[in-house]
């Protein structure tokens, strides 16, 4: 993984402007500081550079924080903090519609649902919101690594109660279960109005991405590892993508920034929007995500500046609950 150096003017002029992010992990976003002192009262002590400034994380890292980060964000207290730091962060960067995605788990203090509640109360009372600065949504994931059938309906079940709730997300390690198992559960959320969005093609399964396309979904992320059928069906398709640039490069699915898929999607005139995936794991930030692309994939800020303004047009409308009689 290396973090490359960005142009003060670059970063500046994309915190200036109004941006949408639409695919960031609650988990993953958690301040650096904040999962250091989680980690100190745990009494967990990591080895190595881990937390050094000056050291770019090695993939094998990525993946130790992501499981130092599901340790320790155990209490109703911890998830409280986390939600309340993300957005204060997405805020500070003049991000005006945010969509925060997370798998509902119970704490050792709360069931899955009110650990969905627990999030919606820190969105509704942020000042952020509040003040109207910025519209928050949440879509909630399926794990594929985790979930069996039963417990994807679940989480459809609970996204249908909470009005705030404006998606289903299919997330977790691809390497583990099938899109196929889970297609009722993206079914049924269809059905209720839910909006669908898919990590898609994170490793080389022209089988699995087809099953993917069959169902289209409403927006997909990712969309690293493509065959020339595959490629030319999305073409076609125009589902909006989700792009991660840093979290790309850090877990090795792109080579570098300058060789990112992002370009061909730009000059293809495909609808793409840049997001930030996990920015506590990949030290990133929303802004920095289009400088980097500025920077190092070459393209212009004009068109960058129409993506961002772009990418709202592609955010889940909040879901619209049956009137109770
Ligand atoms: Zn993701």
């Amino acid at each position: 993984m290396s973090i490359l150096p960005i142009k003060k003017e670059i970063l500046d002029y994309y915190k200036s402007i109004p941006k949408c992010e639409l695919h960031a992990h609650l988990n993953g976003s958690i301040r650096e500081n904040t999962l250091r002192s989680l980690l100190k009262a745990n009494g967990t002590t990591i080895s190595g550079h881990i937390f050094d400034s000056y050291h770019n994380r090695t993939l094998s890292e990525c993946f130790t924080l992501f499981d130092l980060i599901h340790k320790v964000t155990n209490s109703t207290e911890v998830i409280s903090k986390i939600t309340r730091e993300m957005l204060e962060d997405f805020s500070a960067e003049n991000c005006k519609h945010l969509e925060i995605r997370t798998t509902p788990r119970s704490l050792r203090d709360c069931t899955s649902e009110e650990y969905v509640d627990l999030i919606i109360d820190e969105i509704q009372n942020s000042h952020a919101v509040k003040s109207k600065q910025m519209n928050v949504s949440l879509v909630l994931s399926i794990n594929r690594g985790s979930h069996d059938l039963n417990d994807a309906l679940r989480v459809v079940e609970i996204a249908t109660k909470k009005r705030i709730v404006s998606g289903i997300d299919f997330s977790g390690n691809p390497f583990k279960g099938k899109f196929a198992d889970f297609l009722p559960a993206f079914q049924l959320a269809r059905k209720k109005n839910l909006k669908t969005t898919l990590h898609f093609a994170e490793k080389m399964d022209p089988q699995e991405s087809m099953k993917m396309l069959d169902f289209v979904p409403d927006r997909i992320g990712h969309a690293n590892y493509l065959n020339t059928e595959i490629r030319e069906r999305l073409l076609k398709m125009k589902i909006p993508l989700e792009i991660c640039l840093s979290s790309n490069v850090a877990t090795e699915s792109v080579k570098s920034y300058q060789l990112h898929h992002l370009s061909c999607w730009v000059k293809n005139d495909y609808p793409v929007v840049i997001c930030t995936d996990d920015l506590g794991i990949f030290r990133t930030s929303l802004s920095k995500e289009y400088a980097f692309a500025e920077q190092y994939t070459k393209i212009p800020r004009k068109l960058l500046t129409q993506i961002a303004k772009k990418s709202f047009q592609y955010k889940f409308p909040k879901l619209v609950l049956p009137k109770l009689h």
